[in-house]
């Protein structure tokens, strides 16, 4: 997608995200995102950095970044580039993830150590009493976990590809028990979209996202009623995901018009369907992505309380501050990498 001239972020961003974040894009604030952002533009070529921008970040992020995208989409982006510097802006454990990814090739940097309530929500001995339990079990986790989890993981995946990796993982250990972490929601639509033969032989750890949490079954409903011809985008980390699902499959009405998807397949979906009008069921950040990639449709969040803090912590001048005094340095230890690179490979290859 070819970036914003710096002269229209004003009009762009009150356009495309006026209604995400009311208040925020006025004209004073603009001209300073603006001064920030010139200074970052011209920072990047000389700090030979690679700027990498997650689909939630703010609209002033997604334009100064030279990837924007979902974990698994950037992961793949940085793995492929030869930058000695990579600058994330997401939350820490995606900064784990690509440093994992790069090794010494590249120091990776990042504008501020937002957390994760997911990832938060990981007891670690919990994890361990599984495994002492079941000394055969493999454990999937998802991408949004900290180096640690991946350290004892078996598989990674992503929401675009938990499906395949359950499958993966069962066809290729019949038999054994599977622990799939951390968010329940995820789980339980992955094992869904599944072929697994035996779904009772996978454990679901009791996780959540509280962003996508709180998109619940009303804020569906309501979203449904409010645009009668618009299709539901929604991720499966929802609070309503199993719900949700259980009438997609049963073909009731209005679900037929609602398709589980990770961000980067809510951008192919919308670009393929005859549809018109979408409601967005994840992180308003993404609603910002959508319109500006796919103009001639329309986008409605569905709910405004859809935002992540964490991920909101990372700012345009936080970035510059980076980029001039490299201080938010991301390491991992080198044990803990090396055990978390087999299962962030396989999480790069099965698609
Ligand atoms: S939306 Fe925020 S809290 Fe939820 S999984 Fe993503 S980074 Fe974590």
């Amino acid at each position: 997608m070819e970036k914003l001239r710096f002269e229209d972020w004003y009009d762009e961003f009150n356009r495309h995200a006026g209604d995400l974040y009311p208040g925020r894009y006025t004209r004073e604030f603009v001209d300073e995102l603006i001064a920030a952002g010139r200074k970052v533009r011209d920072l990047v070529p000389r700090k030979r950095s690679l700027v990498v921008a997650h689909n939630y970040q703010f609209p002033e992020l997604q334009e100064s970044a030279a990837q924007v995208g979902d974990s698994l989409g950037l992961s793949r982006y940085v793995a492929a580039q030869d930058s000695p510097r990579v600058d994330f802006c997401g939350v820490w454990f995606m900064g784990e993830t690509a440093k994992t990814i790069v090794g010494d090739r590249a120091k990776v940097y990042m504008p501020d150590r937002p957390g994760c309530s997911l990832v938060e929500s990981i007891d670690y001995a919990k994890i361990v009493h599984w495994k002492r339990r079941n000394p055969d079990g493999i454990v999937i986790s998802y991408v949004n976990t900290d180096a640690g989890t991946k350290a004892v993981s078996d598989y990674i995946c992503t929401s675009r590809n938990a499906a395949k990796v359950l499958d993966h993982a069962a066809r290729r250990n019949p038999g054994k028990r599977i622990l799939f972490l951390p968010d329940k929601f995820l789980g339980s639509v992955s094992i869904a979209q599944s072929s697994v033969a035996d779904p009772t032989l996978i454990d679901l750890y009791d996780g959540c996202c509280h962003v996508h949490a709180k998109i619940g079954e009303t804020a569906l409903e309501e979203a449904f009623d409010r645009r009668p011809d618009a299709e539901l985008l929604i991720h499966p980390e929802c609070g309503c995901a199993a719900h949700c699902m259980s009438k997609v499959m049963q073909g009731n009405s209005p679900y037929q018009r609602a398709f589980f998807l990770s961000t980067e397949g809510m951008i192919r979906h919308a670009q393929a369907s005859p549809a018109k009008e979408f409601i967005v069921g994840t992180e308003l950040g993404m609603v910002y992505r959508l319109r500006r990639e796919i103009p001639g449709k329309t986008f409605h969040p569905v709910s405004a309380e859809a935002t992540c803090e964490y991920m909101k912590m990372n700012t345009l001048g936080k970035l510059l501050a980076s980029l001039e005094n490299d201080e938010i340095e991301v390491t991992v230890d080198p044990e803990i990498a090396g055990k978390a690179q087999l299962a962030i490979d396989r999480m790069l290859t099965i698609q």
